[in-house]
């Protein structure tokens, strides 16, 4: 019989995508002796969800999505969860910075550009609902450069492609911010990767991890070289499950008692994208809607400018679509086999509570072409069909558990779940993703490593500030503090002190 090797670390992150980046990069900076290895089954990193195209690369940041300032029943809006986010982004800014001044992430044109991010409202609802967005944000300090206006010559200034040639009748509004951002989460994950390779840790690509066991206090974690078929075996005390969509399978296999009852539904993403220099001429934002009635917030419709790899495109959407895989890369049976006796009764609740997403989504599946541009045609009035193609993004894998009694899909917002007293956490969810990575791997780091986080808060405040600590800073000094990071990361222009509203 064969000996499997075995290696040991410190850390051992499963996957290579922005997440586990983002660990094993605050990981290595506040421990730089740490033994830590990464593990992802691809032949490069980033290229699941993180990848440029699996995802819209909105720098989530709150100054936009309706879905984060829900309607109260007067008619107000709570934004609440919008500054969350805001803060959350603004810790990603600050250690972006940090990384760009200490020269392991290049120039970040290479994956971060300024983008107007602006809320779209129409009809008398959708315009009501912006203008109480708009009221309940602006004397924020991150959101203090938020201009509101429903004037046609102004909107068709900062819109002509949505604008220029609108039919007049419905009510619309617009808000604008020149501190949105769009972001190349996949370009960020490799090159933090690259980095954490150059000092010292074990980057194993085009390797699979098959399963993880808890055996004497430590933590074994199963290799198979998907070239080669040869195994080993990483055992640390610490594991961090950043798999994507692959991480309910690991986590069911190794028997974690946490997810016992969870399931999982893949749900799948279609953009429109369009390359032709005339409209790309004619629009340079990211421009948010409100999604139809009953339709979840992953659906809320956007048309977003975006740079990958220095081209300039336009994408739509996005459509929702569905494959049974996990990963983009994954395989026909993930489905299936995350059913298990343990979660069924999740399964049958999910279908029977969320009737409404089940209609949304039997209806987008449904959906031709037709209709997909007939969708665009609420935000640009002309459109030539064959300027536009449909592409495929990345896979999302809703988790559905029990809460409150009904069957609810978590992965509308975001969970970590450790276990074995924090010697393993696990991120699942993928809402708002990949733009809060830095504040949700400090969160990591808080439910892992509750005893070290006194000794380790200081530095984390220098390279990557809790979002507790973004929020007890004064108005000036989160200013300050998020314009130094936008200098660094060459976003221009500057972080706008004061500015007169322009409604
Ligand atoms: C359609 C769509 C649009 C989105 N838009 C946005 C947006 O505009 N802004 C935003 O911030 N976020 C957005 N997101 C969310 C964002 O893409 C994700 O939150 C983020 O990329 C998740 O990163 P991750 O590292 O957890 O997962 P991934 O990038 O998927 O990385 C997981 C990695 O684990 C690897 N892996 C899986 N199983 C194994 C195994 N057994 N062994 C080894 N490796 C394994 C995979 O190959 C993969 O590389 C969007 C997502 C989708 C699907």
């Amino acid at each position: 019989m064969s000996v499997i090797p075995v290696e040991d670390h410190d850390a051992v992150l499963v996957g290579g995508g922005v997440m586990s980046a983002t660990l094993g990069t605050l990981i290595g900076e506040l421990e730089p002796d740490w033994r830590i290895a990464v593990v992802e089954r691809l032949e490069q990193a980033g290229l699941e969800s993180s990848n440029a195209w699996n995802n819209a690369g909105t720098g989530h940041a709150g100054l936009c999505e309706f879905n984060y300032t829900p309607r109260r029943g007067d008619g107000s809006v709570d934004g609440t969860r919008a500054v969350e986010i805001g803060e959350q982004f603004a810790t990603s800014l600050v250690l972006w910075a940090h990384l760009v001044e200490r020269g392991v992430l290049g120039d970040p044109e290479d994956f971060l550009h300024a983008v107007p991010h602006m809320g779209f409202g129409r009809g008398p609802e959708g315009v009501a609902h912006l203008r109480a967005r708009w009221a309940a944000l602006r004397g924020h300090p991150l959101f203090s450069d938020l201009e509101y206006s429903e004037d046609r010559e102004v909107l068709a200034g900062w819109l002509p492609l949505m604008f220029g040639a609108r039919p007049d009748g419905e009510p619309v509004a617009v808000t604008r911010s020149a501190q949105g951002t769009d972001v190349d989460f996949g370009v960020l994950a490799r090159r933090m990767l690259t980095a954490l390779r150059a000092r010292g840790a074990a980057v194993r690509t085009g390797h699979e991890v098959t399963s993880l066991s808890r055996q004497g206090g430590a933590w074994h974690v199963d290799v198979r070289d998907r070239r080669t078929g040869v195994r080993s075996r990483l055992r640390a005390p610490y594991v961090f499950v950043g798999a994507g969509g692959g991480t309910l399978p690991l986590l069911q296999r190794a028997g974690v008692p946490e997810v016992r009852r969870y399931g999982a539904f893949p749900i799948s993403g279609q953009f429109l994208r369009t390359s032709r220099p005339e409209l790309l001429a004619a629009h340079h934002a990211k421009v948010y809607g409100h999604a139809a009635p009953g339709a979840p917030s992953i659906s809320v419709p956007h048309l977003d400018h975006r740079t990958v790899e220095g081209q300039e495109h336009l994408l739509f959407g996005p459509f929702a679509a569905f494959s049974p895989r996990f990963l983009r890369a994954g395989r026909l049976t993930d489905l299936l086999r995350s059913v298990r006796p343990g979660n069924l009764p999740v399964l049958a609740a999910s279908a029977r509570d969320n009737r409404s997403l089940m209609a949304y989504l039997v209806g987008q599946l449904a959906q031709s072409q037709r209709a997909r541009l007939a969708a665009l045609g609420g935000f640009v009035p002309e459109v030539r069909a064959e300027d536009w193609e449909l592409v495929t993004a990345g896979q999302r894998v809703q988790v559905l558990k029990i809460a409150g009694g009904r069957g609810a899909m978590v992965g509308f917002g975001t969970e970590i779940v450790t276990s074995a007293g924090g010697t393993l956490a696990a991120l699942l969810g993928a809402s708002p993703g990949a733009s809060t990575a830095a504040s949700a791997m400090v969160d990591v780091l808080a439910a892992s490593f509750p005893d070290r986080m006194a000794e380790w808060t200081p530095r984390l405040r220098e390279i990557a500030p809790p979002t507790a600590d973004l929020a007890r800073l004064e108005r000036d000094d989160l200013l300050a503090r998020t314009a130094a990071a936008r200098r660094v990361l060459r976003l221009d222009p500057p972080h706008p002190t004061h500015r007169e509203d322009t409604a």
